[in-house]
């Protein structure tokens, strides 16, 4: 029994590693992944390709190139069941930028059925298992959407500069809007408006994204119909800044900056999980704003999934290693 506590605790934080396919259009290299399978893969780490240049690393899951999207999320969907039963939970993209976060979590720019992202289809399924269960409880569903550039957080969910309602959830971003949605096509909607919200008042779009974390919220309030009781939970689906380290000769000024923020908060993240996944007592929330905004979904009961993007081609291969050795220390 105590074996199975033990187990469960574990399962509180999984990490799994997936590996983009090259660009079409682009020369096809060699790629550094030599190896890979259920769990393990293995990368070439030097140029000599000798014994001593290959390393394995050691995941939940490991996703090559041809995985499809489907498959990823299928190893997902047990997540969504828990925030219906009243569980917090967070899915995490991690990785340079171009090793195919935003495809995880949202999907290629032109979106098809087979294409789209983790939180589509987390949405779709939960609506549907709402559905499902409706005869003896019934679920209110509300997102929001905010993004965090230079540990300051901007809500993406305005309309009119105005702010709707907040419930006293407790997991809520403070005065980031509310919405109340019934349907995935509901959530789309307001997804295309937070993209249009985090497009304003930055030059390059896909520069300023990959320099933000932008964070969806979904929270789910299901009441019993025979015994009023309440359960809550909520899933945050996190698309990370860019994990790849500047250049200091090169950033200057504002990017420096930019640079100086992304890497505090993504150590702070990879600090707080491995103190979780360690069960250290003392577990650094306050470091940094995602973190402390996370603080309720991150420990606890609560469920936490990362996924740590790679790119397969060599001239990146430095950010490769450094991603991994972050994955390592996490999990
Ligand atoms: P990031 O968000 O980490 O910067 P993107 O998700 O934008 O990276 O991915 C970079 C490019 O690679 C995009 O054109 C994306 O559609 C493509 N891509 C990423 N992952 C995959 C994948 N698993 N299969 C096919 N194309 C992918
Ligand atoms: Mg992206």
């Amino acid at each position: 029994k105590l074996y199975n506590q033990v187990q469960d605790l574990k399962g509180n934080i999984r990490v799994y590693c997936r590996i983009r396919p090259f660009m079409p259009g682009k020369p096809n290299h060699l790629s550094t992944v030599e190896d890979l399978d259920e769990r393990t893969i293995t990368i070439l780490t030097s140029s000599k390709y000798g014994k001593e240049g290959r390393k394995s690393f050691t995941f939940n899951k490991v996703f090559g190139p041809s995985a499809s999207q489907e498959e990823v999320f299928s190893d997902t969907q047990p997540l969504i069941r828990s925030v219906l039963d009243g569980y917090n939970v967070c899915i995490f993209a991690y990785g340079q930028t171009g090793s195919g976060k935003t495809h995880t979590m949202t999907g290629p720019s032109e979106l098809t059925k087979e294409s789209v992202g983790v939180n589509f289809r987390a949405l779709s399924d939960l609506f549907l298992i709402s559905d499902q269960r409706k005869d003896s409880i019934a679920y209110d569903v509300s997102v929001q959407m905010i993004e965090i550039y230079n540990e300051q957080v901007r809500d993406l969910l305005v309309m009119d500069g105005e702010i709707r309602n907040n419930t006293q959830n407790g997991v809520n971003v403070p005065d980031a809007n509310l919405v109340p949605v019934t349907s995935t096509s509901d959530v789309i909607n307001l997804m295309n408006l937070g993209q249009k919200n985090r497009a304003v008042g930055s030059t390059a779009m896909n520069v300023r994204s990959s320099r933000s974390h932008s964070c969806l919220t979904v929270h789910v309030q299901g009441r019993y119909v025979t015994s009023g009781t309440v359960v809550r939970g909520c899933m945050h689906l996190v698309d990370l800044a860019g994990s790849e380290r500047v250049d200091k000769s090169e950033a200057v000024g504002d990017r420096l900056k930019e640079a100086q923020h992304i890497n505090k908060s993504l150590s702070a993240l990879g600090d707080v999980i491995s103190s979780l996944a360690q069960k250290q007592s003392h577990v650094p929330y306050r470091n940094s704003k995602l973190t402390q905004l996370l603080q309720d979904s991150l420990g606890g009961q609560a469920k936490t999934l990362m996924f740590v993007h790679i790119s397969p081609e060599p001239d990146t291969l430095g950010e490769t290693i450094s991603t991994l050795k972050f994955a390592e220390r996490v999990s």
